[in-house]
């Protein structure tokens, strides 16, 4: 049996990250999967950390060569999901957890169908807005594209099996180890 996967989704600024690191602190049995993107390193940032930054040829490569269980663009940018990693750690008996985009969650009902989806959703339309400017890492075209994807991301909180709201960071991370614990 392999491990359980949590697959977190949600539109841009809502908390994933946030929430996710809070996961890691209070479980740290369970390992974050690190990405694959064409977006370039943010201040801080560091490579085979965060993601592994790679060009435009080296992602198709990853693409061609089926190395990525899903895959997606986003605001200019493509992302994806390594796959090995991400079987060895959950054949090991270690849960794994993904923070992906909408249409990457959508791959992986197929890529992965004992795959738990849960959509991270704001308190309100408002205060996602506010986290996505107060975080201070966008420029004014990237929040107008990422609010644009966040309108599309929050219509299709339907197709997930939970939704945890992030109100409080601790309460929503608490949510996602039940998760990755199998507690249903
Ligand atoms: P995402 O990974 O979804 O893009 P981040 O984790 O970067 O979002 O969070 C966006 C901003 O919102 C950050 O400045 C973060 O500190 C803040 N934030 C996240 N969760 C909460 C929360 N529950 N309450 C208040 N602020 C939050
Ligand atoms: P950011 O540029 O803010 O780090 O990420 C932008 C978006 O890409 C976020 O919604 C994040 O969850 C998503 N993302 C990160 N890694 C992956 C991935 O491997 N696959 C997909 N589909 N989306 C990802």
């Amino acid at each position: 049996m392999s491990a359980p996967l949590v697959v977190v989704s949600g539109p841009s600024g809502v908390g994933k990250s946030t929430v996710v690191q809070q996961v890691l602190a209070l479980a740290p049995e369970v390992w974050l999967s690190v990405s694959a993107t064409t977006r370039k390193p943010r201040p801080g940032e560091v490579d085979g950390e965060h993601y592994f930054f790679v060009s435009d040829e080296a992602f198709d490569r990853l693409i061609k060569d089926d190395q990525l269980l899903e895959w997606a663009p986003f605001a200019g940018n493509r992302y994806g999901t390594p796959r090995g990693a991400v079987q060895e750690h959950r054949d090991a008996g270690i849960p794994v957890i993904l923070e992906i985009e909408l249409e990457g969650a959508r791959q992986m009902r197929k890529a992965a169908k004992d795959a738990r989806l849960v959509f991270l959703a704001p308190p309100s339309w408002e205060i996602l807005e506010a986290r996505l400017r107060g975080r201070g890492t966008e420029s004014d075209e990237s929040v107008h594209s990422r609010l644009a994807a966040a309108a599309v991301e929050m219509a299709a909180q339907g197709e997930f099996d939970d939704v945890v709201i992030n109100t409080d960071v601790r309460l929503a991370a608490e949510s996602l180890v039940a998760f990755l614990h199998d507690i249903r």
